[in-house]
């Protein structure tokens, strides 16, 4: 599932090609995504130029003088910008054409994604409205956090998962990010110290930024036409290596589930 690096990586792939550009039309083959598409999206930005193309979350937003797209790319999605006349394959349901004969070309294999319309502040919107702090931003920091989990006897990890908390640390970065700061996932939110919220806070932006990192290196070309999204792998400290030790103390890393959720630790490193 494209997570938030994934996002941030497709926004810097994407927007140095589509910004600035006009549009000539939008081609939907299939409006059943997650919503519908709106049927009046090609009249409402048909001629618009696209001034520029930000991510909040994992909303991506392409911005006309006449209202913004969101996009959402769900479970599968991923955007490409290509010739606009490259036949479109089974998956690939919404092209936006633009007037210099390329398209930003969205492929969704299980029509998780999204892609809507808003004439007023994206911000205000009912996706967007409820979301917490950007994770990369300094407004997410100890305090807000600590304050934040006061009272809480939510898991840890179900908290910092939670995007009205903060958005974007998904299932594997929860995991990497409470090991780095040897936090016990289970432990209650309102448990965890101050001094730990610190340590957490600085591995959730060190883990997030080491993998937009890799995916700026490593992650596609999003010029190509052969569609396969290409979501990078990095390294992993514990997610995925159920019984293998533990890099810092050799133990065996334990696996179960929190918040119906695969969750990977070390019940030595962690508490
Ligand atoms: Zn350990």
């Amino acid at each position: 599932m494209p997570e938030l690096p994934e996002v941030e990586t497709t926004c810097r792939g994407i927007a140095p090609r589509i910004q600035g550009e006009t549009i000539e039309k939008v081609i939907i083959r299939q409006t059943k995504l997650r919503w519908p598409i709106p049927q009046n999206l090609n009249t409402k930005i048909k001629n618009q130029i696209i001034n520029s193309v930000t991510r909040r979350g994992k909303y991506l937003l392409l911005t006309t003088d006449m209202g913004t797209v969101i996009i959402h790319l769900g479970m599968s999605g991923s955007l490409r910008v290509i010739a606009s006349n490259l036949a479109a394959e089974k998956h690939d349901h919404v092209d936006i054409v633009f007037k210099n004969g390329t398209c930003l070309r969205l492929r969704d294999p299980r029509r998780f994604g999204a892609v809507l319309f808003t004439a007023d502040d994206p911000m205000q919107h009912k996706l967007l409205n409820n979301l917490g702090p950007e994770p990369l931003e300094k407004d997410f920091n100890t305090n807000y956090l600590f304050n934040k989990s006061r009272k809480r006897s939510v898991t840890i990890k179900s908290f910092i998962m939670d995007s009205k908390i903060v958005v974007g640390v998904g299932n594997i970065y929860a995991s990497e990010s409470l090991f780095k700061a040897g936090i016990h996932p289970k432990k209650a939110a309102g448990q965890v110290t101050k001094g730990k919220y610190s340590l957490l806070v600085k591995a959730i932006k060190t883990v997030l930024k080491a993998a937009i990192k890799s995916g700026g290196t490593t992650l596609k070309d999003f010029t190509k036409s052969d569609g396969k999204p290409g979501y990078f792998k990095q390294k992993l400290s514990v997610y995925g290596r159920k019984g293998e030790p533990c890099p810092i103390c050799g133990k065996a890393i334990t696996h179960s589930v929190i918040g119906q959720r695969a969750t990977y630790y070390c019940t030595h490193c962690q508490i």
